[in-house]
């Protein structure tokens, strides 16, 4: 398990040797590589040093090497750490005592936000639960008709009004229909822009206060790296969400993001993208992905 990092720690670990007790002089090195391998994964610096910090509470707390590879022994306890902090189980999706359930898309243009709003309703229709997705992205008229063919191919209805109507009557109408035709879910896909910005965020606000959802969920692109943790901050301090969504998972990315997701926000990731296809969908493990921020 881990081999790149054991490997990496060697060295660190090789001055321990001989020594039966973790301290904290003796921990520093072996400390510093995992510091390494977290920032090398994309782990936003803060959020690292709050995890060094926690690993050593921890490491110093256990206090005693056992067995033939002391190495394995820090290793495991950096790895449930991490299990720890990004939530060791999976979070499932909101689902309303009273349908429909209603579903926020929230995130920068280009992250992945309207596949992923497909992939969910390709994702609950396989679940038997039906689906109205709603387009409110009237900024860019290529938004809903990418919705529109989605909505096509997966067999979902969409909700749109094309690109003069208000989003926060285009939401707020969605819902209406979505109640009229008597699906279990509606999910409202929304506008993106390059940058975080003051009218993204009050129309967001506004959309929210309007339909209540019952999960908003902050779609982050795994490639962004250490501006993640910025992200997640903007959006959960502006509009609170209740999730997230890891996309592009199955690029280059070592996953960082959904640990300065986790940490900054407090709320769990619920799906990874891990491609263009609308199936490219999965639940959100925490130890498969702290295997790969590891290695
Ligand atoms: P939006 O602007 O946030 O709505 O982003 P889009 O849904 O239009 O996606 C932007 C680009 O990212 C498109 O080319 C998608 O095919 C691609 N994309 C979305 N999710 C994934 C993913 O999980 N993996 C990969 N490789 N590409 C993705």
């Amino acid at each position: 398990m881990f081999d790149a990092l054991a490997d990496k720690l060697d060295d660190a670990w090789k001055k321990l040797r001989g020594q039966d007790k973790i301290s904290k002089a003796n921990i520093q090195d072996t400390l510093k590589e995992v510091r390494r391998a977290l920032l090398s994964a994309d782990v936003n610096l803060q959020v690292v040093k709050a995890f060094i910090a926690d690993v050593e509470k921890k490491a110093l707390g256990e206090g005693v090497i056992s067995g033939v590879n002391p190495g394995q022994q820090f290793i495991k306890i950096v790895y449930d750490e991490l299990v720890k902090v990004m939530g060791e189980s999976n979070v499932p999706l909101a689902n309303a005592n009273e349908p429909p359930t209603v579903i926020l898309m929230a995130g920068l243009q280009g992250t992945g936000k309207t596949t992923a709003t497909a992939k969910l309703a390709l994702y609950l229709r396989k679940q038997e639960r039906s689906c109205l997705m709603v387009g409110t992205d009237i900024y860019r008229p290529a938004a809903i008709d990418q919705l529109l063919t989605l909505g096509n191919q997966i067999d979902v209805p969409v909700f749109e009004m094309g690109t003069d109507a208000d989003p926060v009557e285009i939401a707020r109408q969605g819902i209406a229909k979505a109640k009229e035709l008597g699906v279990d879910t509606v999910i409202v896909d929304t506008a993106g822009r390059l940058q975080i910005d003051d009218d993204m965020m009050g129309e967001l606000s506004r959309i929210k206060d309007t339909i209540e959802p019952d999960d908003t969920l902050l779609v982050v692109d795994a490639m962004t790296g250490q501006e993640a943790a910025n992200l997640t901050y903007a959006f959960h301090e502006q509009i609170g969400i209740t999730g997230a969504i890891l996309t592009k998972l199955d690029g280059d990315s070592r996953g960082g993001a959904a640990l300065s997701v986790r940490q900054i926000s407090g709320q769990p990731i619920k799906f990874v993208g891990v491609g263009e296809k609308v199936e490219a969908l999965e639940p959100f493990y925490p130890d498969r992905l702290a295997s790969r921020i590891l290695n």
